[in-house]
């Protein structure tokens, strides 16, 4: 058989080689790849497309991107890279200084952890005495004299000493276009100093670029299993609508991913997360509805369920298995599972 990548289905292409889990995660003893010399499967272009793409996103503009810098596998220094409009970080409404939204900064000298500081914005007092803050993107796209709620004397503006007076002017000016005048507004209020560890509120939106990241950390890792009992498993047509998803972004994304609230691992409960690092899973189910479905949790945080295909055809295997990414101890390798429960999908051991 003539070497064809699982994405775009090329023959006679250059083959480079593809981590099933991004590099961004970590790197890890046993580290599972899909490598031109042994599993021939994805492209020099498709690996650059999503080298650039999905990778980049889930890296550096998500949960887990952030998740990163918490596990130590990203460098705070070049913070300024990452996080674009996926995530919104705001300090709690009930805390001293209201939902102000903030951004993450450079480690200031002597500390090893992100700091932070304001994005540049304006906040009302409402008349329960809550607060409301708009950044300038969203100020203009409010008017907050039209809302009986809020009140419009005496709000405060934010913004980082790195934006300048220019910031302050553009929210003035901005306030001024609304009919709200300069005169009331309070001193600026600085946030908390490095010392102090704040809880924030973080919002985030998984995107169809995130879902499509997603997917193919499970797709990667079909492949991977695939090798080298079955070779011809991953080109099967039944892939198809996930592989053009994940190639092109065609499709609706909540037909191939889900967020599920179940753990993966025995014993781990909503909120207990004993494994510190990324777990992926793949099983074959064999009865109705039938269906190639992994399990993808990179920082054995969210998980989420990717179906790879929702019917599958040809005689069944038993393709049950899951690995295990710790960042513990920076090695990686197989879950146990228990191989003759497939359904419903029997939750893992670690090794
Ligand atoms: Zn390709």
């Amino acid at each position: 058989m003539e070497p064809r990548c699982v994405y775009c289905l090329n023959e006679g292409v250059p083959f480079t080689k593809e981590h099933v889990i991004p590099r961004a995660f970590g790197t890890f003893e046993n580290n599972l790849t899909l490598a031109p010399e042994e599993r021939p499967t994805v492209c020099g272009d498709c690996n650059q497309l999503f080298g650039d793409t999905l990778d980049l996103e889930l890296g550096r503009d998500s949960l887990e991107g952030l998740q990163r810098f918490h596990e130590k596998v990203a460098d705070p220094t070049k913070i300024e890279k990452y996080f674009g409009s996926n995530l919104q970080v705001r300090l709690p409404q009930d805390g001293p200084y209201g939902p102000v939204q903030i951004r993450f900064v450079e480690p200031r000298p002597n500390s090893s952890v992100l700091g932070i500081e304001p994005v540049p914005q304006v906040c009302f007092r409402r008349r329960d005495d809550t607060w409301i803050c708009y950044t300038e993107d969203e100020l203009a796209e409010v008017d907050p004299k039209n809302d009986p709620d809020l009140v419009t004397e005496g709000f405060k503006l934010y913004y980082a000493a790195s934006d300048g007076e220019e910031a302050e002017e553009r929210l003035v000016d901005l306030l001024a276009t609304k009919g709200i005048t300069f005169e009331n507004r309070t001193p600026i209020e600085g946030l908390p100093g490095d010392e102090t560890e704040i809880t924030a509120d973080i919002e985030s939106e998984l995107t169809g670029v995130l879902s499509r990241a997603l997917a193919k950390i499970a797709f990667n890792y079909m492949t991977w299993v695939a090798y080298p009992d079955d070779p011809t498993f991953p080109y099967k047509e039944e892939f198809d609508p996930v592989r053009n998803f994940i190639r092109e972004g065609d499709g609706r994304a909540a037909d191939f991913l889900d967020v599920r609230d179940e753990p993966i691992l025995t014993g781990d409960g909503d909120r207990i997360r004993r494994a510190n690092g990324h777990l992926v899973t793949l099983k074959w189910q064999a009865t109705y509805p039938g269906g190639v479905i992994s399990l993808v949790s990179p920082f054995n945080m969210i998980t989420y369920r990717v179906i790879l295909a929702r019917h599958m055809s040809g005689v069944w295997r038993d393709i049950q298995s899951g690995y295990y990414w710790n960042l513990w101890s920076g090695a990686a390798g197989r879950l146990r599972s228990e191989r003759d429960e497939i359904i419903p999908p029997r939750p893992y051991q670690l090794p």
